[in-house]
């Protein structure tokens, strides 16, 4: 769609920022070229991270954590005299450019970092943090979020800029690394985070948890639990299916039991239709309390007690939780303003389990998703819905029904191959709105130009995709 072209480094996205602002945020100024047009505090795009290593240390009692990161990265296009890193506020112990010490200031959530010597342009370096203090969640449109002190545990869900409630990070989705993540805490919990479980040593009272997430991971969906759990074994992890595992608290066990029995039918579904399932591992946890909303991590996802109720009640957000894996996590957004990516395609999702599983087909839930919508204002533009309209229920409906109408125009056969050749080509990378028009003119016979211009540019309701009167020729 030549028509909405959408620069990812530099150009209008970057000038719009300062403009818009004035020179108050000479941050966003600084930082024009790539910032995020969301949240252009977080996130700098003057280097990029290609692993962290994080050992952590937390007691749940008095809620304290402390932490030293090692983080790998590489600088950008231009010899980099000064970084940030986002971290809350948390007292800082020292910082460390290369092994040697840097000038550093920690002011509002940011860790400006100058090297004694700049970093050359295109160079690798590494940058030790070590932090400690009581970790809260981070204020945001949306309440707070990022590491959450439980009654008797944490929960760490930071979608969309939580991260820095716990660790020192480039906060931006597009900046994805591998992680090792250690943590040490009292041995009556357990620690689950996403990716593979290394070790688990026992010391005296304290248990050291290290997990490796090797996929490029956004920093947003590094997710953590720490509680009471019961561990159990989802599906059949042989015939090299993908190891499933829920983490529930004892009492929730038989709820459990019934609420995700099918999961692992999903897992195949959702492999047939969207590629085989992009990281080594699933696991679920159900934490004691409740949460609003199930949340997605890498490799990971984090329900409240109130999504089990025994009668399968939330099995679409189980559908949807899963669908993130290829479809948010996997393939990630460049920037926020893309998320109806994420969230349109975990909707359909949802329809298509549904539909595959016996439940009202995509068309029937389009129909119903129609009609709400077209009870709404019909001000929201998917293609940039602004910060605040980034989790409307509408951009989740319409998101859904720009697939269902894709789905339409091209037929089942060259939907589903578009489909997986979406996930596919952008393992492990990220994408845009611009990205995806493009990718399904490649697989459609007919121009698409209009549908997104109607559906995903547009602001007015476009009328119901395979209503009868079409369907019939
Ligand atoms: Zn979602």
């Amino acid at each position: 769609m030549p028509a909405h072209p959408e620069p990812e480094s530099g150009g209008s996205a970057g000038s719009g920022i300062s403009t818009a602002q004035g020179a108050q945020t000479a941050v966003a100024v600084q930082q024009a070229a790539g910032a995020d047009p969301y949240f252009p505090e977080h996130g700098d795009p003057r280097y990029r991270v290609h692993r962290y290593e994080l050992a952590l240390d937390y007691r749940p009692g008095p809620n304290r954590l402390s932490g030293t990161a090692r983080i790998n990265a590489i600088a950008g296009r231009a010899p980099l005299t000064e970084f940030v890193l986002n971290l809350a506020d948390f007292r800082i112990g020292r910082v460390r450019v290369d092994g040697r010490q840097p000038h550093y200031t920690h002011r509002g959530g940011r860790l400006r970092v100058r090297p004694a010597k700049p970093v050359r342009a295109g160079a690798a370096f590494t940058v030790e943090v070590h932090w400690s203090g009581n970790p809260k969640p981070v204020n945001s449109p949306w309440g707070g979020i990022g590491w959450e002190e439980l009654e008797d545990g944490a929960l760490v869900a930071s979608q969309p800029i939580g991260a820095p409630s716990w660790y020192p990070c480039n906060d931006r989705p597009a900046d994805k690394a591998s992680y090792q993540i250690s943590i040490t805490t009292p041995s009556a919990y357990a620690v689950v985070a996403g990716g593979r479980l290394l070790t688990r040593t026992t010391k005296a009272s304290t248990t050291t948890w290290v997990y490796e997430q090797s996929a490029p991971t956004s920093s947003y969906l590094v997710g953590l639990s720490i509680g009471k759990y019961q561990t159990v074994l989802l599906g059949d992890p042989g015939l090299g299916g993908v190891p499933q595992h829920g983490h529930i608290p004892a009492h929730l066990l038989p709820e459990f039991s019934r609420d995700f029995a099918r999961q692992p039918q999903m897992m195949e579904l959702f492999q047939e239709l969207f590629g085989p399932y992009p990281f080594d591992e699933y696991a679920v946890v159900v934490t004691e309390e409740e949460l609003d909303v199930p949340v997605e991590a890498q490799g990971l996802s984090l329900f409240g007690a109130n999504h089990v109720d025994g009668a399968r009640g939330s099995e679409r957000l189980v559908a949807h939780e899963l669908a993130h894996q290829w479809f948010g996590n996997s393939v990630s957004i460049a920037n926020w303003r893309h998320i109806w990516l994420n969230e349109g395609f975990a909707k359909y999702a949802e329809w298509l389990w549904s539909e595959r599983s016996g439940g009202r087909t995509a068309q029937q839930l389009a129909a119903t998703a129609h009609r709400l919508l077209s009870s709404m204002p019909q001000d929201l533009r998917l293609a940039d819905p602004g910060r605040k309209s980034m989790f409307d229920d509408r951009l989740y409906e319409r998101g859904g029904l720009v697939l269902h109408a894709v789905r339409c125009a091209m037929g089942d056969i060259a939907f589903f191959r578009m489909l997986r050749a979406w996930g596919q080509l952008h393992r492990g990378g990220t994408v845009t709105t611009a990205a995806f028009t493009a990718h399904v003119a490649r697989f459609a016979t007919e121009p698409v130009d209009e549908l997104f211009e109607a559906w995903v540019y547009g602001t007015a309701l476009p009328p119901l995709p395979g209503a009868p009167t079409r369907v019939a020729g």
